[in-house]
């Protein structure tokens, strides 16, 4: 019996295990090969036990959310991969607690919707709760350390424990899970502090939030901006000045409308979005000489 073997017989009671499942299914660029075994996480304990039994058989894991913000290479992720579907959310006053796995946007949106502020800025962020902690999601100058109250993180002892924001190291898209002590550790749900506020002007003010997206960004499938903005201009400019807007390669294409977006067109491979993203590091590099740092994680067994 091998290590995988007996990760699935210690995960089949607990919930829904698929062998082989295409990750393509469950990214937003639709892109990514098999994951040798994918489990289905319907709550925050699921989602422990399932790190706890991977880590027990010697088996590598990793969390998968929207799949917004990650390249999936080609032959997919070894070990397990878990869905998280964590979602169970509890109101009290301004004060929110949310498991990992919610839709971002979705929770953004209720709680407009409910006269709850400080959240219309994230409506249009396709990920789930879990990844906006990792990423530090933000967009229109607001983000989620602007909320944030603390985290419950499962600790490598197997222990849960509420972590405060300040002790997270929240920046522009990144964290202590990133590139700090956190790395790798799963977020099990968050506590948020909001502000009363009239629905209609909140929900008024996510409407013009949508609206600036869908001028400014393609429809197709993508993982958002690709790189992160460096300090001397933004991303999207820097690629059009080397000559990249529109470029393909393969079924992959960088956006006409917005350069920093790097699309599928059909039925792009992950080595077709990695070479234009190389291609555009290596020709800002050595005309500008700025090294540009993806912001779209690269995951899965590479070549
Ligand atoms: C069209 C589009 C527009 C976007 N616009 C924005 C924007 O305006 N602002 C912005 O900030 N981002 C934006 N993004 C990027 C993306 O939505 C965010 O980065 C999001 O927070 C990623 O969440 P996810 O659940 O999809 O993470 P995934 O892509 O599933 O995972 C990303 C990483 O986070 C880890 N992770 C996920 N959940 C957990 C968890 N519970 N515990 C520990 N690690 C975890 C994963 O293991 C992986 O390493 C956009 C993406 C798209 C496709």
């Amino acid at each position: 019996m091998t290590a995988l073997d007996r990760l699935a017989a210690a995960l089949a009671p607990i919930g829904e295990l698929r062998p082989g499942e295409p990750l393509a299914r469950h990214t937003t660029f639709g892109i990514g090969g098999p994951a040798d075994l994918f489990f289905i996480a319907r709550d925050a304990e699921g989602l422990g036990r399932a790190l706890l039994a991977a880590r027990d058989a010697g088996v590598p894991a990793f969390i998968l959310g929207s799949g917004s913000n990650i390249l999936v290479a080609d032959a997919g992720i070894r070990g397990l991969v878990i869905s998280n579907r964590a979602r169970t959310e509890e109101v009290d006053d301004a004060v929110v607690r949310i498991e990992s796995g919610a839709s971002f946007a979705a929770f953004a949106r209720r709680m407009c919707r409910r006269g709850l502020a400080g959240l219309a800025w994230a409506v249009g962020i396709p990920g789930t709760l879990g990844g906006a902690v990792v990423y530090n999601a933000g967009a229109y100058g607001g983000c989620l350390a602007d909320v944030l109250r603390r985290a419950r993180i499962l600790l490598p002892s197997g222990r849960a424990e509420w972590v405060d924001a300040g002790d997270l190291h929240l920046v522009y898209r990144g964290s202590a899970f990133t590139r700090g002590q956190l790395r790798d550790q799963a977020v099990l749900a968050c506590e948020l502090e909001l502000a009363p506020g009239d629905p209609a002007v909140l929900l008024a003010r996510a409407a013009s939030y949508d609206q600036k997206r869908l001028a400014a960004q393609p429809r197709g499938r993508s993982a958002g901006s690709t790189f992160k903005n460096p300090p001397e201009a933004p991303a999207w400019k820097l690629i059009e000045a080397v000559g990249m807007r529109g470029m393909r390669r393969g079924d992959a294409a960088v956006s006409e409308k917005h350069a920093n977006f790097f699309v599928n067109e059909g039925n792009a491979s992950a080595a077709d979005v990695r070479w234009l993203i190389d291609e555009a590091r290596r020709r800002i590099f050595e005309q500008f000489g700025i090294t540009l740092e993806p912001e779209v994680q690269l995951v899965g067994e590479w070549a």
